[in-house]
């Protein structure tokens, strides 16, 4: 047991499961100070991740406090500022996991360069990922451009190294502060009505994933396959959040799914294996972070239409699949991934929108919102991206609303505008000629585009590049 104290350094690791960082700290030293880095400019450009975040720190620090742990919030403006200040000190050891973004791993050799020349004992351990990025790779030791061929090495690597050994977390021997002017999370998150809306559909804490997690395995997991397309109904995991910040680990998920032999396992770990994949890209390529991915895409004549882009945002564009989507997620933070697709591919394919602006919007409002799986997301939908959907595949908004929403449950759950419109037009409501029941422009808007048009348009301009 070493004197000196341990410094935790928390992001997005809000779980006592599989917290190596945490778990090395408590066994190396008796009392354990963990921090929270608050960079309000970051957050101000996610807003939805202030709740979550403001909730979990609330949530995760009383299971802090049972291990005599204190949890201190600071706010700075940059890490390097925080950290610099942190370089002459000598009364700590710190530990933290990694974020496998290429930002944070290159501030993570800034910072084992730093501790280093000032002798100050550092450790950094994996995060939350099954495999680091560079584990995975092609037989010449290039990296995987396609998902299906990383998925298979992917696995027979995992079945040989996972889990990762982790000592448990101990509790510690009393509470100390550390730092002066520290935060509290409701600085973070003020309680204002657009945050409180997400109360009602979320719960961040560890033992709300690992019950999410477990009644999945048990109640839905062999549907999946095919549920996992229709949004209207429960039919996948729902935890993307609760792995974004790390309530749970996707470790135990690969283990706990590992244990048993069920339909629709292995299609939900492959969709875990997506996130690998998207985590292997962008650090890969990690100019696709800033742009298209394939790089002919700097020439398409994407337009910039500032009244599209409100409606399509705000869910009044006229197709009710796409409307239902915007507001599915400006209600509850989270879009279901099929809806995703459709919204994604109306953005950029019917109104022209680069998808940098969807990313952003999406970065805004997601509770999930994660670099990787964002921008890869937003890339496979423009075609821009590695193993992406072909540019000539265009979603048709009323075929997919009647394919996956076939009695418009989810439409009407979600733009209720159209709730007494027969299923039958309840994805084409322009074809509906009585007004008692809609009358568009005034019940529910015209559609912006015309479908038929606005795909001739697109293919056109997919063909200029
Ligand atoms: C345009 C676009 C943007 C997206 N942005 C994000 C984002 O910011 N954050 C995010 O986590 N996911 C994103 N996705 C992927 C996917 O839509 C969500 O992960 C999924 O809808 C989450 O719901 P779930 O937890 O019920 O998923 P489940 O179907 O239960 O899958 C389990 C887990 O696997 C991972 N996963 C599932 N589908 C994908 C996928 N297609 N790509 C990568 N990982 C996947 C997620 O971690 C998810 O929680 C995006 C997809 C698109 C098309």
């Amino acid at each position: 047991m070493v004197k000196k104290i341990g410094l935790f350094w928390l992001k997005d690791d809000f779980r006592l499961k599989r917290n190596i960082a945490l778990s090395e700290a408590t066994n190396n030293h008796d009392q354990v100070v963990a921090f929270y880095l608050y960079k309000q400019k970051d957050l101000d450009s996610k807003q939805a991740q202030k709740w979550w975040i403001g909730r979990s720190l609330e949530e995760f620090r009383e299971r802090l406090t049972e291990l005599n742990i204190n949890l201190e919030i600071i706010k700075t403006e940059t890490y390097k500022v925080f950290f610099e200040k942190l370089f002459n000190g000598n009364n700590f050891s710190i530990y933290w996991n990694r974020t496998y973004e290429p930002n944070y791993l290159k501030f993570d050799e800034y910072l084992s360069k730093n501790f280093k020349k000032n002798n100050i004992h550092f450790k950094i351990s994996k995060g939350n990922i099954l495999n680091e990025h560079q584990d995975v790779k092609k037989k010449d030791g290039t990296p995987f451009k396609v998902f299906t061929p990383f998925w298979k090495t992917a696995e027979n690597f995992y079945v040989e190294k996972i889990p990762t050994k982790q000592r448990k977390i101990l509790k510690c021997k009393n509470k100390i502060t550390y730092f002066k002017k520290t935060l509290n999370e409701t600085e973070i998150y003020p309680q204002k009505k657009w945050y409180q809306k997400f109360e009602k559909y979320w719960s961040p804490s560890e033992k709300v994933a690992l019950s999410e997690l477990k009644s999945f395995i048990n109640k839905r997991v062999e549907s999946y396959a095919d549920a996992r397309n229709f949004p209207s109904i429960l039919g996948t995991s729902k935890l993307s959040p609760y792995i974004k910040h790390g309530q749970i680990h996707v470790e135990t998920i690969w283990e706990e799914c590992s244990k048993i032999k069920k339909k629709g396992i292995n299609k939900f770990l492959s969709e875990i294996g997506w996130r690998e994949f998207n985590h292997s890209l962008i650090n890969y390529f990690q100019y696709m972070l800033k742009g298209n991915y394939s790089k002919k895409f700097d020439k398409f004549p994407w337009e910039k239409n500032s009244k599209y882009l409100l409606a399509w945002q705000k869910g009044l564009t006229g197709y009710p699949i796409v409307d239902a989507g915007m507001r599915e997620l400006n209600s509850t933070g989270w879009m279901h991934n099929r809806v995703r697709m459709i919204v994604g591919s109306f953005l950029v394919k019917h109104l022209l929108i680069n998808w940098v602006e969807g990313e952003r919007y999406f970065k805004n409002c997601l509770l999930d919102y994660n670099e990787a799986n964002n921008v890869s997301g937003w890339q496979w939908v423009a075609g821009c991206g590695a193993d992406a959907a072909p540019y000539f595949r265009i979603f048709n908004p009323i075929l997919q609303g009647e394919k996956f929403d076939k009695n418009g449950e989810y439409v009407k759950k979600w733009v209720p505008e159209l709730k007494d419109v027969p299923n039958k037009f309840v994805h084409k409501p322009w074809e509906i000629d009585k007004e008692n029941i809609l009358k568009l422009g005034r019940d529910y808007p015209f559609p912006i585009v015309v479908h038929e048009k606005a795909r001739v348009k697109a293919l056109e301009a997919f063909k200029k590049i």
